[in-house]
């Protein structure tokens, strides 16, 4: 399906955001049938952890990462995960996986009510660190990836990894902004996981 933008050509081809790099997965697979894809997970990622700018995450996800090129490698190897998106530190927006299709990202996980989120999420990634913080850049480029997903998508929750799936995953963590992000999508807080009452 192709859906246009307010003011020109097609923004989406099969679930590919045009805009976005492309940097096609082999991790993936259908979505099952009747899934409404609803959900955003958010997430953090740097490999190896705390170093930004470096290829090593399209490599990961792209199954081209070389296990022996540094000692945090070795525990990676072998992993086959993926994510649709990823935001680097300067806001620069690549896609792996059509948003049609399942990605790899969130592992065993449960939204309200509903187990498996990669049946019905859309995985995006920050290159980032758990206990840091990030670029404003960043927040900006997936505010706007939020809204360009709900044009398209029945967008009605957004949630973090740490989540999904707490106590087992702690990403994208306590430096993330919640509010932040609230404040730039215009979204109702209820929206947010981050943004609830615990
Ligand atoms: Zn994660």
């Amino acid at each position: 399906m192709i859906a246009p933008e307010p003011g020109g050509g097609p923004a989406w081809r099969d679930g590919w955001l045009l805009r976005a790099r492309a940097l096609p997965s082999p991790n993936f697979g259908p979505r099952p049938a009747g899934a409404t894809i609803d959900l955003l997970v958010v997430h953090s990622i740097s490999l190896p952890p705390g170093r930004y700018g470096g290829s090593e995450i399209e490599q990961l996800f792209c199954n081209r990462l070389d296990w022996d090129a540094h000692p945090y490698f070795d525990g990676l190897r072998g992993l086959e995960v993926s994510s649709h998106f990823l935001i680097r530190r300067d806001g620069a927006l690549l896609q792996f996986v059509s948003c049609d299709r399942r990605a790899w990202h969130a592992g065993r996980s449960s939204w309200r009510g509903r187990e498996n989120c990669n049946d019905n999420s859309i995985g995006i990634e920050l290159e980032g660190l758990e206990y840091e913080t990030f670029e404003p850049a960043q927040y900006e480029a997936l505010a706007r990836l939020c809204q360009e997903l709900a044009r398209h998508y029945p967008i009605a929750h957004v949630a973090g990894h740490e989540h999904v799936a707490p106590g087992r995953k702690f990403d994208p963590g306590p430096g993330f902004d919640w509010e932040a992000l609230r404040r730039a999508t215009g979204w109702p807080a209820e929206r947010f996981a981050g943004t609830q009452p615990v």
